[in-house]
């Protein structure tokens, strides 16, 4: 069966959406799980909560995956639990995945970034800069199972923000990959080609699907990042990043696209078929560029003087009851815009505020610094 044929819907888990994913989702979600599933406490958080791993399968083909070690990024997250749920489906293909893998996965790595919905741990430390210095409780516990579990695949799972386009077109960078460096030189070895090849299967998979949302992320070394330092350790991994899609700021149409990667990426390793990709076609894939804003409000007036200005906005993510706001952010105003959005306003706006240089302006909240007249923030998150 092709992966193709597969219906995203009917594996999407109902019990999360949007953008704020914690760990009480994921109890809520293991009680729904067959007995396939072990579930296992790997550790406690720097706020004592549990940090789990999920096994699944039989098979000799080990995969070690892990989702939001940056709290805010939930999206791979979703599209975990669909995985997860479609492996429990006895669908015919995953009941041949979990013949040929055994699985092994963290869903959050760090659930109090997850429940503070914040990029750092409880001690604002980064966790994909401690893979070597282990300063945290949530490293060491990614490290430790890392090293029993000794996989033959990783795949590091992440979203990036708005702010990525595809090279120099002006498409977002919906999903992204990366076969990370090993060294300071980017030298390809046998483990970071592997990588890079099934990087290509995976491409290839979903081209028809977003044929021009797909980009590959900046290879720069660092050890202390995760990503580098498995690959260093010689297990290829994958930095999966899931992105912009038009309209879509509660990341549901994204979680279907890294849904059918990590499926495509599973039936390229069930068979080995990935080792076939041609490996260039990898570094054909346009890099992520940062060329992008979330909105620019074409003419907004400064009516002391009745220039007309163009004001670019990004959003600023705040958690609010259980939900996250998108606040918008002046970043730059010019006669010019610099950037693609992802929304332009061409309608009239004006300058409520007078200053004597509109560069003190920037990093102020749009909503008070500029009349709206009847546009909100939903309006403007909706349009495409
Ligand atoms: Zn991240």
């Amino acid at each position: 069966m092709l992966f193709m044929d597969i219906d995203i819907v009917e594996y999407k888990y109902e019990g999360v959406s949007g953008r704020y994913v914690t760990t009480v989702d994921l109890e809520r979600f293991y009680l729904g799980l067959s007995d396939l599933f072990e579930i296992c406490v790997e550790g406690r958080s720097v706020e004592n909560r549990d940090v789990k791993s999920v096994r699944v399968g039989s098979g000799d083909k080990k995969i070690f995956m892990w989702s939001q070690m940056h709290g805010n990024e939930s999206t791979t997250t979703k599209a975990v639990l669909d995985l997860l749920l479609f492996l429990d489906s006895g669908n015919e293909m995953a009941n041949s995945f979990l013949n040929a893998f055994t699985l092994l996965i963290i869903p959050i790595v760090n659930p109090d970034g997850a429940f503070a919905y914040t990029r750092v741990n409880a001690n604002g430390v980064d966790l994909n800069r401690d893979a070597v210095d282990l300063s945290q409780p949530e490293s060491k516990i990614l490290r430790r199972v890392f090293d029993e579990f000794c996989p033959d695949f990783a795949f590091n799972l992440h979203d990036q923000r708005t702010i990525f386009g595809v090279g120099d077109k002006e498409c977002a960078a919906s999903l992204s990959f990366l076969s990370p460096s090993f060294d300071m030189d980017r030298s390809v070895n046998v483990t970071r080609e592997r990588a890079m090849k099934l990087i290509v299967g995976i491409y290839d998979a979903l081209r028809n699907h977003l044929p021009n949302g797909m980009a590959r992320f900046d290879d720069g070394f660092n050890l202390n990042c995760v990503g580098d330092y498995f690959q260093y350790r010689g297990v290829p991994t994958i930095l999966f990043e899931a992105g912009h899609y038009k309209g879509d700021y509660l990341r549901e149409t994204v979680r279907g696209f890294v849904f059918r990667a990590l499926i495509s990426a599973l039936s390229e390793l069930e068979a080995d078929r990935y080792i076939d990709n041609i490996v260039d076609k990898y570094f054909l894939l346009p890099e992520n560029n940062k060329s992008y804003v979330d909105v620019i409000l074409r003419k907004v007036l400064e009516p002391f003087s009745g220039v007309f200005w163009s004001v670019s906005l990004q959003y600023e993510e705040v958690l609010f009851n259980d939900r996250i706001l998108f606040l918008p952010i002046i970043t730059e105003i010019s006669k010019k815009e610099s950037k693609f959005a992802h929304v332009c306003v061409n309608t009239e706006l004006k300058f409520i505020v007078q200053v004597s240089d509109l560069n003190r302006l920037i990093g102020e909240k749009a909503f008070e610094i500029i009349d709206f007249g009847s546009i909100t923030v939903n309006d403007l998150l909706k349009k495409q």
